[in-house]
């Protein structure tokens, strides 16, 4: 295992020369050199084999001790010198500050064919910016992040990746439900892949500490090196005012790409706090994310939002942009100049009506679009969030729905439109003239469409998932790989890999979520605690 080196970031970027791990504020700097801690007793839980192809790993080399000792943290990569970066960010709305990476550490950045990949560390240990926790991250926190990661790039979902999963040995103490009962559990590393780990919260920490100097050497190596496209290489002497407009248009055009796909799939990120916001509009920081079982626009997983809700299901796409609006207000220091970015913004709010209302056309396979087809969308969701369904079974049934199975209430299109109800006997009174309603007009409105059902079919099924990564399905797999059975994990992990297929065999997937986890910790509800 040997890789080709392209630390950009750290070559081009000011480091921390204060070499001491200890908690602090590191100003002028855009991240600290920081060594793994060692882990006790290494073993390897879980490989992407696709992710390790991506990086040039082959297939003989997963099990060395080479790749066991880089990859939970014994073992620097040759070359390289690890580092943590420097970030600030808003939390919950407010502004918190200094935060950084205080339980991830890149190993470096790594090239491979033409496309090159920092490797980072979620959980091996304290950094600078730890502030006072210890770096560490569970076993069940790190299955989750490993395997939903994987789940998404399948899905078709901008994201980091997930390489490796590995225990290492040392017990973490953690509060799961925040009541006052710690206990320990097994601590384990998760190695993230991603072009670059840069957020919003890089280049919010320079604005707010007026250190223009750095925020705009970050700001032109991310354009040069991630952005590239938005300007004509040849022209370039030194990056423009407009260079930095055309940066922000295309983060903005990304972001809502990869939100549009969140709501596409029926998942929640659970804490879009900007120190969360990749700027490359990746999905980044799997913590307490959910996807949603019965449609509820108003869901979240996270305990820690409880309350207020900032984070759920239906906000998504205002929280994107509300985060965008504290990106916009760090740029603007380059150019001083907030009109071009509050332009790109209020086009934020057109073009995510534009591209919700098609996702949900392709969704509903009503692809030769009509004027009117915002009132069949709506008055579905209405009956879906009314109604207890389940998002994903109801989608994926929906491609195969055709008129003559809707004519009396024992065909065969009722009894499976009712399996996508958490209650199938609330289809009774009003509920059942509504959807009796609505079907009429989809059906009708189906006769515009200008291909065969079976083709419509194929096309919705390529957008609505037949798998996704239920709460209680990752729950399935921490639990068997808490008692030493990995099994779960990679059944799910090559389940996911194709969302979109039938995978008869594996039917017992496609299933609403158990009674069970209704209300258990880990389902349905997720503390940060992780
Ligand atoms: P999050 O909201 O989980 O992305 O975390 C917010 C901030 O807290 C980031 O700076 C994390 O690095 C830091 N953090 C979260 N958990 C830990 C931990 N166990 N030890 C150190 N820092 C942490
Ligand atoms: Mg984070």
């Amino acid at each position: 295992m040997k890789f080709e080196i392209a630390n950009t970031f750290t070559d081009e970027l000011p480091a921390d020369p204060d070499l001491t791990n200890t908690p602090r504020q590191v100003e002028a700097a855009a991240y600290s050199f920081v060594e793994p801690r060692k882990p006790t007793d290494p073993k390897i839980v879980h490989v992407s084999s696709e992710a390790a192809e991506m990086l040039g790993i082959g297939i003989g080399e997963l099990n060395s001790e080479n790749f066991l000792n880089t990859f939970s943290g014994g073992r620097q990569i040759e070359n390289s010198k690890s580092y943590a970066m420097c970030y600030g960010g808003h939390q919950f709305g407010s502004w918190a500050g200094q935060l950084g990476d205080g339980r991830a550490i890149n190993l470096g950045q790594v090239s491979f064919k033409d496309d090159s990949y920092a490797l980072q560390l979620k959980g091996s240990g304290q950094t600078p910016y730890s502030r006072g926790a210890d770096g560490l991250a569970v076993l069940r926190s790190s299955v989750r992040e490993h395997l939903c990661s994987e789940a998404m790039f399948h899905l078709g979902v901008p994201t980091t990746r997930s390489l490796s999963l590995i225990l290492t040995g040392d017990d973490v103490l953690r509060d799961i439900s925040y009541d006052g009962n710690p206990a320990y559990e097994k601590g384990a590393v998760v190695c993230r892949v991603a072009p670059s780990f840069i957020r919003f919260g890089n280049f919010e920490i320079f604005a707010s500490r007026g250190d223009i100097d750095n925020l705009r050497a970050l700001t032109n190596h991310t354009i040069k090196h991630y952005f590239s496209d938005t300007y004509a290489a040849s022209n370039l002497i030194e990056f423009t005012k407009q260079n930095y407009i055309d940066f922000f248009r295309e983060v903005a055009k990304r972001t809502l790409t990869m939100v549009i796909h969140w709501q596409r799939v029926g998942f929640v990120h659970g804490v879009m706090n900007t120190d969360n916001m990749s700027i490359l509009g990746l999905t980044i920081d799997y913590g307490p994310y959910g996807w949603l079982e019965p449609y509820d626009s108003g869901w979240t997983p996270n305990t820690t939002d409880r309350q207020y809700k900032r984070y759920r299901f239906g906000n998504q796409p205002q929280v994107a942009l509300w985060n965008l609006l504290q990106l916009a207000n760090a740029l603007v220091s380059l150019t001083e100049d907030p009109e071009p970015f509050e332009e790109i913004l209020s086009e934020f709010g057109a073009g995510f009506k534009n591209r919700y209302q098609t996702m949900m056309q392709n969704k509903l396979g009503l692809f030769n679009f009509q004027k009117n087809d915002d009132v069949i969308i709506e008055d579905l969701l209405e009956l879906l969030e009314t109604t207890e369904v389940d998002m994903t079974i109801f989608f994926r049934s929906l491609s195969g729905f055709i008129k003559q199975d809707f004519e009396t209430e024992t065909d065969s299109g009722f009894v499976e439109l009712k399996q996508s109800f958490y209650d199938p006997n609330a289809f009774e009174g009003d509920v059942k003239v509504a959807w009796k309603q609505w079907l009429d007009n989809y059906f009708i409105r189906l006769e515009a469409e200008k291909i065969s059902d079976a083709e419509r079919s194929d096309r919705m099924n390529l957008v609505n998932p037949k798998y996704v990564l239920r709460n209680y399905m990752a729950q399935l797999a921490i639990d068997a790989a808490d008692g030493g059975d990995y099994s779960v994990i990679e059944e799910l992990y090559e389940l996911l890999k194709h969302p979109y297929s039938e995978q008869n065999e594996s039917n017992k997937w496609f299933a609403k979520r158990p009674e069970w986890a209704r209300n258990k910790v880990g389902c349905s509800m997720l503390s940060c605690s992780s």
